[in-house]
């Protein structure tokens, strides 16, 4: 997967970083209507008692946002965006954590573990969302320094990792060097579909297929509203992977996202939270992407025209990954 080098190494300042967090994550904490509607949300931000905090530390490469709802917080650590933005995601409940994803490249995945350590608190297990690379080369290092923790999956997603992960890694390799894994790490437990309560958390597991990726876990968070959707819906900010051909079937996907009630705080797979409206605009970006497929004969030609279509996304280098997919010479 050489193609990665073509992502773009553009950095996420930690201004803009902060100015994503207080447009996209203060509701998002359920504040107090008198702490959201204070004049500085930044300071909102530090009011340490609840809400979500930049959990900034210093020569750390990634960033963290904490989200606090009553005894839960969820720590997001977003990868800066040579590791593509990717979060892995960490559910804080009274006694353990659960980690969702895994990173790309080593090095941020350590960070993850390292921020894991300063909880105090066991990990429970570790769950990945789906089988492409970026959100399991880091299970390496994470199950190095977690070996008490099983890595969870839903039914199909450890053979997706074992058949494809080898070619992925030496792909990777090529472009990220020692940054990126020397093993592939296949999940050995399978989660399955339905609610779940661990360490005193309700979890709702849904299994999608055939949109981003063949195969995607959806996790709901229903006592604090909260939607993990992963890669089924990206950032208004940034294009999206359609590598996988599924154009039709995730728009379904993403209507039936929509028909959920009650969920406005939607966690992604790459960059920072999201409201509801943020399925709406990959509808919009799968829906013209599948356009310009049907009317793009070559890989240049459906890279031009999606990203002449959305010319302020950032990360344009999915589209290139993506359309090397679409256009790739069967074999
Ligand atoms: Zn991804």
């Amino acid at each position: 997967m050489s193609q990665l080098s073509l992502l773009s190494q553009a950095a996420l300042s930690r201004s803009r970083f902060l100015r994503l967090a207080a447009g996209a994550l203060l509701p998002f904490a359920g504040l107090r209507p008198s702490a959201a509607a204070a004049p500085n949300p930044e300071l909102a931000q530090n009011s340490g008692v609840s809400g979500t905090k930049d959990a900034a530390a210093p020569g750390r490469m990634g960033a963290i946002l904490v989200s606090r709802f009553g005894p839960v917080k969820i720590h997001s650590y977003l990868s800066p965006a040579d590791g593509l933005q990717v979060n892995t995601q960490m559910i804080e409940g009274p006694n353990a954590v659960v980690i969702f994803d895994g990173q790309l490249l080593l090095p941020y995945a350590d960070e993850v573990a390292s921020y894991v350590q300063t909880l105090g608190k066991p990990v429970d297990r570790i769950i990945l969302s789906h089988a492409h690379t970026d959100h399991w080369g880091g299970l390496q290092v994470l199950t190095e320094r977690f070996p008490d923790a099983r890595v969870f999956a839903l039914d199909g997603v450890a053979e997706q990792v074992r058949a494809k992960g080898p070619a992925r890694l030496d792909g990777l390799r090529r472009t990220y060097g020692d940054r990126a894994a020397t093993k592939v790490t296949v999940p050995t437990e399978t989660i399955t579909e339905g609610l779940q309560r661990i360490d005193g958390v309700t979890y709702e597991f849904k299994r999608f297929v055939d949109a981003e990726s063949d195969l995607q876990l959806a996790a709901l968070l229903p006592e604090q509203k909260v939607l993990m959707a992963f890669d089924l819906v990206f950032s208004p900010n940034e294009h999206a992977f359609t590598g996988a051909n599924h154009f039709d079937h995730w728009m379904i996907v993403l209507e039936s996202l929509k028909a959920l009630q009650g969920y406005d705080r939607i966690i992604i797979g790459h960059d920072t939270p999201v409201d509801r409206s943020a399925i709406d605009s990959t509808m919009t970006y799968v829906k013209r992407a599948k356009e310009i497929h049907a009317a793009s004969s070559d890989a240049k030609t459906y890279s031009e025209n999606l990203k002449a279509a959305f010319p302020d996304l950032q990360q344009a280098g999915f589209v290139d990954l993506s359309a090397s997919y679409l256009y790739a010479a069967p074999h």
